[in-house]
């Protein structure tokens, strides 16, 4: 079983690519590349498994998913100074300032799509 979010978000990934390889006639797509953020909430097995299970037998088999895991990073509104937020702590570690804003983490966008024109 697949977790219907996560089926959800492979379906999702696989309407771009398939908008995309419309445009594309003749050409097949070979890799999506998707960026997922520690904050998004997704388990990338399950979007991983849900992926190969929605491709096969279809026009778009082979086509293969990457994952990339895009973590969490905190701006200081103070000092400007960026960092990794780890432990649930979002202080900044250079000024002590409590008021960091989170500016990566919650991210699930296609990064990029291979084309394979031969
Ligand atoms: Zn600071």
């Amino acid at each position: 079983m697949v977790p219907m979010h996560e089926l959800g978000i492979a379906s999702s990934i696989l309407e771009s690519v398939q908008k995309e390889a419309v445009r594309h006639p003749g050409a097949h797509i070979s890799k999506v590349g998707v960026k997922i953020g520690e904050l998004a909430g997704v388990d990338r097995d399950a979007l991983q498994f849900g992926f190969e299970v929605l491709v096969k037998d279809t026009e778009l088999e082979p086509l293969a998913l990457e994952l990339e895991l895009i973590p969490r990073v905190q701006r200081c509104s103070k000092c400007a100074y960026e960092f990794r937020m780890t432990d649930f702590d979002p202080r900044c570690p250079l000024c002590g300032d409590l008021a960091t804003q989170c500016i990566s983490g919650e991210e699930l966008d296609i990064a990029y799509m291979e084309i394979d024109d031969s």
